[in-house]
Formats: structure tokens, C-alpha cells, sequence
């Protein structure tokens, strides 16, 4: 398989370059350069297979250039570190279906896909013999994601920066209490928007960024991607085995990755996927996009499910590259007009085959929270505030298509562990979430940071001093 710029302004590059370049060097996304589709012997196959050989099946539909031995070991290592032999299990609560996706190491569904870059990653540069100084900012949650996905690796460091006492006692104790001599977490005295803003002044000193191999590990990076679409497999084949011929997912949406993957995911096995439902709290540009075609940047709202406040969605030139006919050229048009406007319309035809694709729901802080206290009381079930932002909107969508989706089972994401977000759960439920033991005990161990002022200067030179 060859990539391709959503912007097409670079010529087709592997699988391994792909991952490597993270963003197309024309300032666009990289794509394969067409989505696979499975036959009906393919799926009847996969059907039976456990989550890693399903995975492996996948991947190497996209990754030519790594040898299918090399890609076995590396996705058993990277599954290796979940708590559920299943990895992303499946449970029924309700009249819903909850695809767990926070048995990783951080708890949050971003490890599925960082276990696997870390590891990509490391592997890559080992085959070039080269190395790699990671740098990101995190206002929590990706923060300890990227750091547990590269721990220990010895062609790698990385630098996490977040705002000192602006996240969360637990967000914060799962950066510092890691040991590992290659992980460097710098507290800076700032806000979120600070840290990447230094972030992104690093990255603009090309001469620093080629001197010391400054690498991202953003959610554009087209592997994090690839690695989500094999949970919407693995899930819609386990009920696929159950009699049911079409599926729903409701997909709580920040960036716009995740529902991405379900995309390709859909178009993989298609027609087994019947509807994504994208779910937004209070930043809802993307449901605004879907209900109205008109794509329109707003004031970003802080509410209880952080992790989906965004207001500009980096991985939708994906999608629009689609909808825009695979026409490189009017993405790079539309992507420029939206830099200049804030905004971009979208004709009736273009609205409707969204809608083909998509259902949108946007939903407010207050119907999250009586969404985990309902649910829990009908349930027994304690579901985390991002993943009710996806019930709430699940539970909309089969109102609104009423006979439409009588009968098909709507799948709900569930993005983080409840005990990740304790207030709004005490709030919702009046109890606190269980916390599981792997957590328990980390303001016991020892913390390693550094505290710092919000400046580019010093930053550099803490990165000069511990750089590989
Ligand atoms: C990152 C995140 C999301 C949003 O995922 P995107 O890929 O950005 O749409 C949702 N829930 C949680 C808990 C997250 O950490």
C-alpha cells in the first residue's frame, strides 16, 4: 500500500515513510492511496480470529513494507500490556452495546493506538539505526498515553510538557510516577495553551527540530488511525456471529480520529456498518457540520469531558478528502479557505452523503451528567463522562430514526476508565468509582518533574541537556 497528501502535493510514499513523516510534508494528512475492502471469505475468516490476529489481518492490509512476522511479534507486544485477554471487550448493558477500550496501561482508549506506535516507532528507527526526541504538550490524558507507548525504549526520549497544577492529581501522577530514565515530564508554569504554544515554536526552529530529531506523536500520525479501525471490526464480527447483519457505533468525538477510523472501518467491511454516530459535548463544530454543512470555527467551551473539547477537529481533512470526490486539489482549496474564513459550506448532495455516513448529536455537560446517573441506576453500569456524551447521543439517534433501527444494535465507545474523572461520576451516581488496582497506590511511588516558567528558551536548553 502507498500513501498519498490529502493536499497531493507529494509523490506516493510506504507505509514505513508514512508513519515516519506523521504529517504529509505539503502540510496535508497522509492517506492510503484507497481504502481495502474485505470479500465475504475474508470476513468469514476473521470472524473466528482472537483480537491480535484480527489486528495483524488488518494491518497488513496497509503496511506492505514490514514483513508479517515482524508486525505479529510487535501487535502481541503491544496488546501484551491490556488487562483483558479480549483487549476491547464487548458487553451488553441495557438495550446498548459498550465496547470497552480502557484496558490499557493509562486506562483511555488512546493506548490502543500509542501501545502500538511506541513500538512501530522503535522499530522503524532500529532498521535505520537512528533515534528520535519525542515532543508534545497534553492537557492530560494523551500525555501519559505517549509516555507508557514509548517507556524504556532506547532509541527514544521523550519530553511531555503540561500545565503545572492544571490537570487532574491522577493525570498527573501517571506521567511523574514512570521510572523510566528516557521519559522527561516538564511541568510548566502556564496553561495548556502555553505549553503548546512553546511546543509549536520549537517545531518552527527547523535547525533545532532536524538537530535533535524532534518527532510528534499527535493524533494525525495516519498509524494511530489504522490501529483503531481494528476494534470496530473485531466488534462488529463479534456481533456479526450473533445473527446481526448491520451495526451502529456512537463514537464520543474530539479530534475527529477515532470516528475516522470507524470510517475506513466501515468502508472495510461495509455493509455491516450501517451509521456512525458522532457524539460532541458543547464544542460541537463537527455536529453543526453534519447538521447543517456548514463547518464554522467557535469559542472553545471547557466542560466535564476535556479530553472532546475542540474546537478545530485535526483529522476531518481526512473525511473532506472523501467528500470532496478524492480531489486533492479542491481539499488543499477548501483547507486554504478555511484558514482565511473560519468557515466552510458545503452543497445539498455533499450534506446528504455525509448523512449517509454520519448522525450527529451534540450534548450538553448537564445531560452527560444525568446520562451516567440514569444509565448506572437502569444498569449497574458506571460509565465515565466522555463515553456518556456517546450514550446520550446513541439513545438520541434511535429516538430520531425510531423504525429505521428497530432491531440493529447501536455500539457506544466507551473512551475512559470512570475513575478518571471522579467528580462528575460522584455527581451523577453520589458514589465514587471504583479504581482499578493497577492505579491504586501511585502517590505512593516516587515522582520525577521538572517545574518550569512558560518560556521557549528554557525549554530548549532542558531539551538540549537530556536529548539523545
Ligand atoms: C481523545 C479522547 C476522545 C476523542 O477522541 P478523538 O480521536 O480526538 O475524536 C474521547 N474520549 C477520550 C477519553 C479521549 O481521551
Amino acid at each position: 500500500m502507498k500513501y498519498i497528501s490529502t493536499r497531493g502535493g507529494i509523490s506516493p510514499i510506504s507505509f514505513s515513510q508514512a508513519v515516519m513523516m506523521g504529517l504529509a510534508s505539503d502540510g496535508g494528512l497522509l492517506l492510503p492511496k484507497f481504502l481495502p475492502r474485505a470479500d465475504n471469505a475474508q470476513v468469514s475468516k476473521w470472524k473466528d480470529l482472537d483480537y491480535q490476529s484480527l489486528a495483524l489481518e488488518i494491518i497488513s492490509l496497509f503496511s506492505g513494507d514490514i514483513q508479517k512476522d515482524t508486525l505479529e511479534d510487535l501487535i502481541r507486544r503491544s496488546y501484551f500490556t491490556f488487562d483483558s485477554k479480549e483487549v476491547t471487550p464487548l458487553v451488553k448493558k441495557g438495550e446498548l452495546f459498550i465496547l470497552e477500550l480502557f484496558h490499557g496501561p493509562t486506562l483511555a482508549f488512546k493506548d490502543v493506538a500509542l501501545q502500538l506506535l511506541g513500538n512501530l516507532f522503535s522499530l522503524l528507527l532500529k532498521e535505520q539505526g537512528s533515534y528520535m526526541n519525542i515532543l508534545g504538550a497534553t492537557s492530560g490524558d494523551t500525555g501519559s498515553a505517549a509516555i507508557y507507548g514509548v517507556r524504556g525504549k532506547e532509541n527514544i526520549n521523550i519530553f511531555i510538557l503540561h500545565p503545572h497544577r492544571r490537570v487532574s492529581r491522577m493525570q498527573a501522577l501517571q506521567m511523574t510516577t514512570v521510572p523510566d530514565r528516557n521519559c522527561f515530564n516538564l511541568a510548566i508554569e502556564g496553561t495548556f495553551d502555553d505549553c503548546q504554544a512553546i511546543v509549536k515554536a520549537i517545531f518552527n526552529d527547523l535547525d533545532f527540530k532536524d538537530r535533535y530529531r524532534l518527532g510528534a506523536i499527535n493524533s494525525i500520525n495516519w498509524a494511530r488511525v489504522l490501529a483503531q479501525v481494528v476494534y470496530y471490526v473485531y466488534a462488529s464480527l463479534r456481533l456479526y456471529d450473533q445473527g446481526y447483519e448491520r451495526i451502529c457505533f456512537s463514537v464520543p468525538t474530539g479530534n475527529f480520529g477515532d470516528i475516522f477510523a470507524g470510517y475506513v472501518a466501515k468502508a472495510l467491511i461495509e455493509p455491516l456498518i450501517y451509521r456512525l454516530i458522532l457524539a460532541t459535548n458543547e464544542n460541537n463544530i463537527l455536529t453543526r457540520f453534519v447538521r447543517e454543512g456548514v463547518y464554522e470555527k467557535g469559542q472553545v467551551v471547557q466542560t466535564i469531558s476535556p479530553s472532546m473539547d475542540i474546537q478545530i477537529a485535526s483529522n476531518f481533512e481526512r473525511y473532506l478528502y472523501y467528500l470532496l470526490g478524492q480531489d486533492a486539489g479542491r481539499v488543499k482549496r477548501a483547507m486554504a479557505e478555511f484558514e482565511r474564513e473560519g468557515v466552510l459550506r458545503f452543497s445539498q448532495e455533499e450534506i446528504q452523503r455525509a448523512r449517509q455516513d454520519f448522525s450527529s448529536f451534540s450534548i450538553t455537560q448537564e445531560e452527560t451528567v444525568s446520562t451516567i446517573g440514569s444509565f448506572f441506576r437502569e444498569t449497574g453500569y458506571v460509565c465515565d463522562p466522555h463515553t456518556a456524551v456517546g450514550l446520550a447521543a446513541a439513545r438520541r439517534f434511535m429516538a430520531e430514526q425510531g423504525k429505521e433501527v428497530q432491531g440493529m444494535p447501536v455500539v457506544c465507545l466507551a473512551t475512559a476508565h470512570p475513575c478518571k474523572f471522579p467528580e462528575a461520576v460522584e455527581k451523577a451516581t453520589g458514589r465514587s468509582p471504583e479504581v482499578p488496582e493497577k492505579v491504586r497506590g501511585l502517590d505512593r511511588l516516587p515522582q520525577r518533574y521538572e517545574v518550569m516558567p512558560a518560556d521557549v528558551e528554557k525549554v530548549k536548553a532542558y531539551i538540549e541537556a537530556h536529548a539523545l
